[in-house]
């Protein structure tokens, strides 16, 4: 195993910033753009941090994401909001949308907000993360590009589409779940294929069809469009709840994609210049219906059953969706935030383009 370097997570952020700014991102919005992708590798998220910078360089350059926000409300009641992201950075719609439904939560108890119109906006637990400081509720998901195949199916037609929940405790941490609702990510395959190794059945599918452990042939077929995919959570068929993984996916894509007017399936990054991305954001205030502390004392309760009740043969320990991104972020802001080499060169090389020392 290769040791990994760490950075300290000011001059990661610092680098990051100097990055976006460059571009022509005001430097607010480059604060929010790094603040997504340092809190991905400050919680262990590595597929979704800094490694992700160059993806955001292209889309700058090429000029499918907009420097400057663009985004405005279309349509509005108290409650809820349709919102046009402008092509703007996923990042700056997606924090301005939840905390558009934050606000529109304490007024009303519940703040609903769909987004057409974006970009790739990182991890999705960012923004339901967003809720906790507010003793909120927060709910965020985001449609993507089509990489997994329906239950029966051949052919990618809908993204890995993620879905997060965070809802506060009190002496526990907050549960926060923060999940992808295909089996694995793409990054995971890629993985695979750089090791040279099969992958286990159930994530992935040929061009035919059929379940594939060769991560090469996936790959391949995916990126020419040939066929095969993703498979949803659950894996293949019905045996193991495939289709429940699948209903899961397509529902990110109701309430993103339909629900806004933006694209679903197919016909996100159909178009080149315009991506489409969609979002959708919920915030609910638990005092709403009944006392707040009750509330967060239940969540500890039902927390301390969870992580008491008796562990599996060879296991000393239960998890509460949320608490191992805790414990990484406290010690990652203590001892630095480990990089992969190949992510470090990736960054090196953005910074030496763009006349940006790197970060040390
Ligand atoms: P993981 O499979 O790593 O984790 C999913 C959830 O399970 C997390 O909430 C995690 O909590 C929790 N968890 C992990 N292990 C346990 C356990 N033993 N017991 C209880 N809970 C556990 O996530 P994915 O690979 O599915 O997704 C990774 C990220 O990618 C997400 O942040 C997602 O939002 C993002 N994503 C973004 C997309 C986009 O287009 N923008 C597309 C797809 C994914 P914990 O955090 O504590 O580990």
């Amino acid at each position: 195993m290769v040791d990994k370097p760490m950075i300290q997570e000011r001059a990661l952020r610092s680098f990051c910033e100097k990055v976006l700014t460059t571009l022509g991102v005001p430097r607010a919005d480059a604060q929010i753009v790094t603040d997504v992708l340092v809190v991905a590798d400050l919680r262990g998220i590595e597929s979704h941090g800094v490694a992700r910078l160059g993806r955001y360089v292209t889309g700058l350059k090429k000029g499918f994401m907009k420097p400057t926000d663009q985004s405005h409300v279309v349509r509005e009641t108290k409650a809820t909001a349709l919102v046009d992201g402008g092509q703007s950075l996923g990042q700056v719609v997606g924090k301005r949308g939840m905390e558009l439904a934050i606000k529109k939560a304490r007024d009303t108890a519940i703040g609903v907000v769909s987004v057409r119109n974006s970009n790739h906006y990182g991890i999705a637990g960012y923004y339901a993360l967003m809720a906790l400081e507010h003793n909120l509720i927060g709910v965020s998901m985001t449609n993507a590009s089509a990489l997994v195949v329906p239950t029966f199916g051949r052919t990618a037609i809908l993204g890995t589409n993620p879905i997060s929940l965070a809802a506060p405790a009190m002496k526990e941490k907050a549960f926060v779940l923060d999940m992808a609702t295909s089996t694995v990510p793409r990054g995971k395959v890629e993985v695979y294929q750089r090791l040279g190794k099969p992958m286990p059945h159930g994530w992935a599918v040929d061009e035919t069809g059929r379940s594939s452990t060769d991560p090469k042939r996936v790959l391949d077929a995916l990126a020419n469009r040939l066929g095969g995919g993703l498979l949803p959570l659950g894996g293949e068929g019905e045996e193991l709840g495939g289709h429940k993984g699948y209903g899961l996916a397509l529902m990110v894509d109701v309430l993103c994609g339909v629900l806004s007017g933006g694209a679903t399936g197919l016909q996100l990054y159909a178009n080149d210049e315009r991506p489409d991305v969609g979002h959708f954001f919920m915030a609910l205030d638990p005092s709403a219906f009944r006392p707040l502390d009750d509330f967060r004392r239940d969540m500890d309760r039902l927390a301390r059953e969870l992580k008491e009740s008796p562990k599996a043969h060879g296991q000393d320990r239960i998890y509460v969706h949320g608490e191992k991104s805790f414990a990484r972020m406290e010690k990652y802001r203590k001892e630095g935030i480990p990089l992969d080499p190949k992510v470090v060169e990736g960054l090196k090389k953005i910074g030496a383009d763009l006349k940006v020392p790197w970060a040390s």
